[in-house]
């Protein structure tokens, strides 16, 4: 049992809504969770100390939101797209054909090249779906894959309806022999409910499919136009109903009056030159949010939580705090998960050292890499690389 001292913290955002912020403050890992916060001054004995030289310490990102089994690349859809074309999700099947194509160990060395990038950038939690197989097999695989990179697996065959296939019995097929298939892989369900993908009626009998089979449910819902994806992630009990562009007030009611997360992804927007959430109006009303950055190679290639703090401030008009807390204990909340997101006794020690004061300068000074050090069940990153027993499973 070894204990690790982070003293000198300048400013700590613990994510704990108890004591959500403390200056001049210390933290003590032990086996691998928080053990104590408080003052500097009163910190105990540990083994070993890390000096945090006055720095900012956050909970390591939890990012509730990415599709990051893929092959292929969509550089020529975006540079069209930032040329005036409008996004209309077509671009999906160009990543399935891709994707199948693909050897496990292609989509394997992808997949985990992205988890290391977000991990470097403090991202210790990601939720990764499927959704760019479309067939029994591929999908399967999709998630195969994803669970040995995470435990949140997401299982998105209703993303798009293949090229060639009739909707009705494409919907047959994921709720009954893919989801079979999928399930042991995965957590979660995930149904893509908007106009040109899949309707109220197709939503509810896919998620309802999943919940039977024991996984948990989230839905990207009103991203493009308003819709019956939130209402429907509130009425069966999702976790998340994540995108959230385009709402009516019954919608944001139902968000503030139910356990779903409203889960932003203004990477979405930003990639998309597209309007932005009204994460006020959610907040105002009382709704949980989380940050993500939605990462997949067609609507939002970004792997940075930091850039979406950054657009959430500057565009969402969320503050610096609401941000932050959105981009920790929101995620987590999103994933239902008490274990992660926050830094109270307790919790899994995953936690970022910022080069910078305050978390607020993430939001400042956007596009900066302010890093200093990633620990991820109390192991600094470069300890845990060292480690030849260590898969990334976040
Ligand atoms: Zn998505």
């Amino acid at each position: 049992m070894t204990t690790t001292l982070i003293d000198r913290i300048g400013l700590l955002y613990t994510g704990d809504p108890e004591r959500e912020e403390l200056a001049d403050a210390a933290l003590v890992v032990e086996d691998g969770l928080v053990a104590w916060t408080g003052p500097a001054a009163q910190a105990p004995d540990a083994d070993r100390r890390v000096d945090a030289g006055g720095r900012a310490v956050i909970p390591g990102f939890v990012d509730s939101h990415a599709h990051l089994v893929f092959a292929g690349d969509r550089t020529a859809e975006f540079q069209a797209r930032m040329s005036g074309e409008p996004y209309t999700g077509g671009g999906i099947r160009t990543t399935v054909a891709a994707t199948r194509g693909a050897s496990d160990a292609e989509l394997a060395a992808r997949a985990s090249g992205l988890v290391r990038e977000m991990l470097a950038q403090g991202t210790t939690t990601v939720e990764i779906k499927s959704g760019y197989g479309l067939s029994v097999e591929d999908e399967r695989r999709s998630l195969e894959i994803a669970s040995g990179l995470t435990q949140e697996t997401t299982f998105l065959g209703a993303h798009v309806v293949p090229a060639g296939t009739d909707a009705d019995s494409y919907v047959r097929l994921v709720a009954g022999d893919m989801l079979r298939a999928c399930a042991p892989h995965a957590r979660w369900v995930d149904v893509f409910c908007e106009r040109g993908a899949f309707d109220g009626d197709q939503t509810r009998e896919i998620l309802t499919a999943g919940l039977n089979t024991g996984l948990g449910a989230r839905v990207h819902a009103n991203q493009l136009t308003e819709g019956p994806g939130v209402r429907i992630a509130c009425e069966l009990g999702a976790a998340s109903a994540d995108h959230c562009t385009h709402l009516t007030d019954a919608d944001v009611d139902a968000l503030a009056s139910s356990g779903t997360v409203a889960t932003l992804l203004p990477g979405a927007e930003f990639s998309t030159r597209s309007p932005y959430p009204d994460a006020r109006r959610l907040i105002d009303a009382g709704a949980t949010v989380a940050l993500a950055t939605d990462c997949n190679p067609g609507s939002s290639y970004t792997s940075s939580m930091a850039f979406c703090v950054a657009l959430a401030v500057r565009e969402m008009r969320m503050t610096p705090l609401e941000a932050v807390r959105a981009a920790t204990y929101g995620g987590a909340r999103a994933l239902r998960r008490t274990d992660v997101g926050w830094l109270k006794a307790g919790a899994r020690a995953d936690l970022v050292v910022l080069d910078a004061p305050s978390y607020v300068h993430l939001a400042y000074r956007p596009g900066v890499p302010l890093v200093h050090q990633v620990f991820r069940a109390g192991l600094l990153l470069e300890e845990d690389a060292q480690n030849p027993s260590s898969v990334v499973v976040l």
